[in-house]
């Protein structure tokens, strides 16, 4: 990983993925996308490896990630869905022309074409942002309890009752607050 840029916060669902490559929005956010080649990095340890990508496409990518997070806030507290943001999330859709192709060992890989690798790799990713808005996959919407964070994810959890974003990270930060509040406390009380 080249030094100096912040890493990257990889889930198991795609569209998440992708939307958590701007993390912390409600507080100090963090841009892990913050070159056409990071773009390039995430896309290629995502299996949606790209030759090339220009500063064009990183705001085409900047403009799905945002409009994904704010179709998945609404879907997540059941609010109508933003208009622009399903529009975006559709023309990202219509213009990819990526193949599904089954490997040899019986996985799926994304096939991208050599002169739109990227637009295709958008299209894979608001796909799959279609698949988990609509509520055809197995799980639920919700968002991070985090209140510097808030970030949409997909809590496919069998009680569907995760509260975090992330445990390694929103989680833990949480139980470490806790911990030092209680710790305070019982100081106090000495
Ligand atoms: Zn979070």
């Amino acid at each position: 990983m080249p030094a100096g840029f912040p890493d990257f916060r990889l889930g198991t669902v795609l569209a998440t993925s992708f939307t958590a490559t701007l993390t912390e929005r409600r507080g100090d956010a963090v841009e892990r996308i913050p070159t056409p080649q990071r773009l390039a990095d995430w896309l290629a340890v995502s299996g949606l490896a790209v030759d090339s990508c220009t500063a064009e496409q990183l705001e085409l990518a900047r403009e799905l990630r945002e409009s994904i997070h704010a179709a998945a806030t609404a879907a997540a507290l059941r609010d109508p869905l933003p208009q622009a943001a399903v529009e975006v999330i559709n023309a990202r859709s219509a213009q990819g022309r990526a193949a599904a192709v089954l490997t040899p060992d019986g996985k799926r890989r994304w096939q991208l074409s050599s002169a739109t690798a990227v637009e295709d790799a958008l299209g894979v990713i608001a796909a799959d942002a279609i698949s988990i808005i609509s509520g055809e996959r197995d799980g639920k919407l919700a968002l991070c309890a985090s209140p510097t964070c808030q970030a949409a994810f997909f809590d496919t959890s069998q009680s569907r009752t995760r509260r975090w974003c992330e445990m390694n990270t929103c989680g833990n930060r949480h139980k470490k607050a806790r911990f030092n509040a209680n710790h305070r406390k019982n100081r106090a009380a000495e």
